[in-house]
């Protein structure tokens, strides 16, 4: 499902240049639900927004479902990441004035998808939050908050989700209930890359990547994994 093969990046800030990540080889199967952990500043975030297509790299290239994705123009890496991929975040980013089943509509609105209602209300339905689909955000607590975010993430149907600390702002009980859902997605056959800095969130996981200075340091599966 993902390939990174020898993945640089680079950021420039005035006549200094750091690397940022080290000639990361990387291969995720379809399905496979990943933690990625390291300390801050290890270059998570900067490997996310390239395995989400929000960025590209200095060199090296990236396969997503079978195309060379590391090339791409911008509006066509916006279509990859409208079509093929879902993104959870730690502070939600609904939109304040829209009602849950507006917020989550809205990836099928920018997809043209006619249909749209349906679909919306069916991932609402799924996340649990049926009777909520007319609230919005601010009357909501931050664990429905999260879950109208995961709704609008997974309502393209989309084969690989990634969520960077989504649990990052919600108590433990509700953090718990929200990996149940990121739990139920990977059951269906969802492929999940989440990043976390709680070492009991990752154990959730299949397999989980350590990150130091741009590099993977550590790459293993789970006692979870292991004892399935
Ligand atoms: P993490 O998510 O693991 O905390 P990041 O990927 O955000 O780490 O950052 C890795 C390194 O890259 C850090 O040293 C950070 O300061 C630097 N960095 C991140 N984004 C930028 C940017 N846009 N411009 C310059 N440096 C950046
Ligand atoms: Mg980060």
């Amino acid at each position: 499902m993902i390939r990174l093969e020898d993945i640089v990046q680079k950021y420039t800030m005035g006549h200094s240049e750091l690397t940022v990540l080290k000639e990361v080889n990387l291969h995720i199967p379809a399905g496979q639900f990943v933690a990625v952990t390291g300390p801050s500043g290890s270059g998570k975030s900067t490997m996310m927004n390239i395995l989400g297509c929000l960025d590209r790299p200095f060199s090296g290239d990236y396969w997503l479902d079978g195309d060379l994705v590391s090339t791409l123009d911008d509006p066509s890496l916006a279509g990859i990441r409208n079509q093929k991929l879902g993104f959870v975040f730690q502070s939600f980013n609904l939109l304040a004035k829209n009602t849950a089943l507006d917020n989550v509509a809205l990836p099928l609105l920018y997809a043209g998808v006619a249909d749209g209602k349906q679909r919306a209300e069916y991932a609402l339905e799924r996340v649990g939050l049926g009777d909520r689909m007319c609230h919005r955000p601010s009357q909501m607590s931050g664990g429905q908050r999260q879950r109208v975010a995961i709704a609008r993430a997974i309502v393209m149907q989309p084969p690989v989700l990634f969520a960077d600390e989504p649990t990052g702002n919600l108590d433990t009980r509700t953090g718990d209930e929200i990996m149940e859902i990121f739990d139920d997605l990977h059951h269906s056959g969802t492929t999940i890359i989440l990043v976390t800095h709680e070492p009991e969130i990752a154990e959730r996981a299949q397999r989980v990547l350590f990150l130091r200075d741009g590099i993977i340091e550590r790459d293993t599966f789970t006692q979870k994994a292991l004892a399935a």
